[in-house]
């Protein structure tokens, strides 16, 4: 019987040719030299040698599957976006991730958790790129990078380092509510089916009628939030670095598909200018008691990937995928990341990234882009330019031509946003210190900060951390000064 006939298929090289043997190269002789001519193994080596894209610089270590999104509210007087329209169904792919870590790192590491989510609508693909915490560090993308360097390795000694991290924190008080987050209990989630998600940023919507409302974006885990301790985070950075991964993988192979319920903080658009605090600045909440979160759907992750590397290293996000009825707002950090995500894909995986099975759009393409690397999908147009009279794509102007936008003038500056009433930089994380936490939770806060600037950090950086905390709630940072001292 040949091997045809039973279920194992013969091995071929990358074009189907089928290949002489697993086990040997092409010699002379048994005991002679290895061929140049011996194309399955070349093949195999520089395939081999080819096999890894550059890791994303941030957000490296991740996880993800597909899934859809089921409307179950009316929501359609906010938003025209058709994903979002009563009853409808949407096929989707999310990714979760660490942020600072690289491949390999521990998932356990505390870090803020990427929730980077695309959603296949009628008028193409959809990115909410968010975090499982609702604000971030900085509110200005000048300064990202020099966070990010913060955050990541010496480049003396190749080694993280705490100190570096609380230099920057300290020096940038606009870090202070995010901090605050990340070393509270939620900074280390018990896996990526226990965090919430946010879109973070504030974004427009606009309804069928042209009306605009300012949004953001909470996906609340429907299995409930919870999190890792410290000593548990360490341990299992040891035993199962890949915890998170296995975690997600798991339960949906085994028939547990996670959803997160989606729900909406809308602020008419007219309440911006004069609301307390600027409704634009990552750095802050809007609380719920001004804002109530308002149902929209829920989303469940039911299918693995086939193939991590296909789906989910090659899922190129973008903040800037946005589909008729949703724009970005004035939030400065969202404007800079509309631009820095698609040219981290253009470099990471290629021009044509867009073509991949992950981030092909399921509706229409008609551009006039052509060419470039590794391009598959034939040009979707006979002549590629606009105008062209041999019946290529046209703007549909009468329906999409409005921009989702607002009004802009003024002298160029290089300014922080103007303050609202009552923008400070100490009083949401104070809020969340005292209102959220209770005390065993203020505990394990403590306990957290303190381990961390415990290791490596001295001198003045740590005389600053010690007023950091007191700004933020002098009771902890008290305390947290004394078990650094004691
Ligand atoms: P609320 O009492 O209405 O909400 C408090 C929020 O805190 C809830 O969303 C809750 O999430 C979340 N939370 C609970 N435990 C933690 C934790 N360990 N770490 C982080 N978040 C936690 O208060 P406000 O809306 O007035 O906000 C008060 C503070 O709560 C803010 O300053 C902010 O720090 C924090 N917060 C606010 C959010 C917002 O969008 N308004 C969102 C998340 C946090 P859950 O309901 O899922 O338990």
């Amino acid at each position: 019987m040949t091997q045809d006939a039973q279920s194992i298929p013969y091995t071929t090289d990358n074009v189907g040719i089928p290949v002489e043997s697993d086990e040997h190269s092409l010699t002379v002789g048994r005991d002679g030299p290895i061929l140049l001519h011996d194309h399955y193994v070349i093949e195999k080596m520089a395939q081999f040698n080819r096999e890894r894209v550059p890791e994303r610089v941030v957000h490296a270590k991740g996880a993800g599957a597909y899934g859809s999104f089921q409307v179950t509210n009316d929501i359609s007087q906010f938003t025209k976006a058709d994903l979002f329209q009563p009853g409808r169904r949407t096929e989707m792919l999310a990714r979760f991730s660490t942020v600072a870590g690289e491949q390999g790192s521990p998932d356990t590491w505390r870090d803020p958790r990427g929730f980077a989510l695309k959603f296949y609508t009628e008028h193409g693909v959809y990115d909410l790129v968010g975090n499982n915490t609702p604000v971030f560090f900085v509110r200005d993308p000048t300064k990202f990078q020099d966070f990010i360097h913060s955050q990541k390795r010496r480049p003396d000694n190749g080694l993280r380092d705490h100190d570096m991290q609380w230099d920057f924190w300290t020096l940038s008080p606009e870090t202070a509510h995010q901090v605050a987050w990340l070393m509270g209990d939620r900074g280390i989630p018990r896996g990526y089916r226990h965090m919430n998600g946010y879109g973070s940023h504030t974004y427009l919507w606009v309804n069928g009628g042209g009306e605009r409302f300012w949004v953001k974006y909470h996906f609340k885990t429907d299995q409930g939030a919870e999190f890792l301790t410290q000593a548990d985070a360490d341990r299992l950075a040891g035993e199962d670095p890949d915890h998170h991964r296995h975690d997600l993988f798991e339960a949906i192979a085994g028939g547990e598909p996670p959803s997160w319920t989606l729900r909406v903080q809308v602020m008419p658009f007219e309440d911006a200018a004069g609301y307390r605090f600027n409704p634009f600045d990552l750095t802050k909440v809007w609380p719920h008691g001004d804002y109530p979160l308002i149902e929209v759907g829920r989303m469940t992750l039911d299918r693995n990937p086939e193939d991590y590397f296909v789906h989910i290293e090659q899922a190129a996000f973008e903040p800037s995928n946005m589909v008729p009825g949703i724009g970005p707002s004035p939030d400065k950090m969202l404007l800079g990341r509309l631009f820095s995500y698609p040219d981290a894909h253009r470099y990471r995986i290629g021009t044509n990234y867009a073509q991949l099975p992950p981030n092909r759009p399921r509706s229409r393409v008609s551009s006039y882009a052509k060419d470039g690397a590794m391009r598959f999908e034939p040009s979707s147009a006979a002549r590629p330019y606009a105008p062209n009279s041999y019946g290529g794509p046209a703007a549909d102007t009468a329906r999409f031509g409005k921009p989702a936008g607002w009004a802009s003038a003024g002298e160029m500056v290089r300014e922080a946003y103007s303050p609202h009433s009552q923008d400070d930089d100490w009083g949401q994380a104070g809020t969340l210190v005292r209102q959220v936490f209770d005390d065993a939770a203020r505990d394990r806060l403590v306990a957290n900060v303190s381990g961390h600037l415990k290791d490596g950090v001295s001198g003045p950086v740590l005389e600053r951390a010690f007023q950091y905390w007191r700004n933020i709630d002098k009771a902890t940072g008290d305390r947290i000064a004394a078990a650094v001292s004691g």
